[in-house]
């Protein structure tokens, strides 16, 4: 999967997908999940990637695919050891994410104390919005993130209430993994999160950002 940064006329591949857990306290809250101490990462391959317009596939391995709906962060500018204060000058563009769980097999893995690499890491499980120019979005910390199902809001969150700044993720995950140009932070969601089906239509939004569109199909067996 290729995306193109603003202000580029290159496509590049996406590199890490880096997500973000338990980033709004009522989220954590709704998972029955203290909140973190330090950000919780953890990672999709870059095949969950899907664009807006595009079809999320419910895999027939679930019963109980979730919508968490996210603001992500595309850096566009590598580094190791980012400063905080300098964090959001690797930030290009931003836009509307989803990232689709499987929740009954996270549960599963989380009883079992197994990674959340299936639950999270489907084919199509990171629906992608268009790029906004970060200059354009103007501070990341004062958007609304909601989307809905068929034309009804599902989640409505502000960024304003996220544990874990942009700034201070863009800095964190560079301490452990060095960014580069493709990269995307999915920043973690809101409370109200919940099932999708066979046929649904999502669509989410940050503002600031255009709006990110994906529907739902059940994959046959
Ligand atoms: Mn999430």
């Amino acid at each position: 999967m290729k995306i193109t940064l603003p202000g580029s006329k290159e496509t590049l591949p996406v590199g890490k997908i880096l997500c973000i857990g338990r980033n709004y306290a009522k989220h954590a809250a709704e998972m029955q999940s203290d909140v973190p101490g330090e950000p919780m990462v953890f990672l999709k391959p870059s095949t969950a990637i899907v664009r807006s317009g595009g079809v999320v596939v419910l895999p027939k391995q679930s019963k109980d695919v979730h919508h968490e709906v996210e603001l992500v962060a595309v850096i566009g500018k590598g580094g190791r050891n980012i400063p905080e204060d300098e964090a959001l000058h690797h930030v290009s563009a931003y836009a509307a994410g989803l990232d689709m769980t499987a929740r009954d097999i996270q549960s599963k893995a989380k009883a079992n104390r197994h990674p959340w690499s299936v639950a999270k890491g489907f084919d199509t499980f990171a629906p992608l919005g268009p790029l906004t120019p970060a200059d354009q979005v103007g501070d990341p910390q004062q958007m609304e993130v909601s989307v809905t199902v068929n034309e009804e809001t599902r989640q409505n969150g502000r960024t304003a209430d996220m544990i874990f700044s942009v700034a201070y993720l863009v800095h964190y995950t560079s301490t452990i993994f060095t960014l580069e140009p493709g990269d995307l932070i999915y920043t973690g969601t809101p409370d109200g999160v919940g099932p999708v089906e066979d046929g649904d239509v999502a669509e989410a939004r940050v503002s600031g950002c255009a709006p990110l569109r994906v529907r739902m199909s059940r994959e046959l067996d």
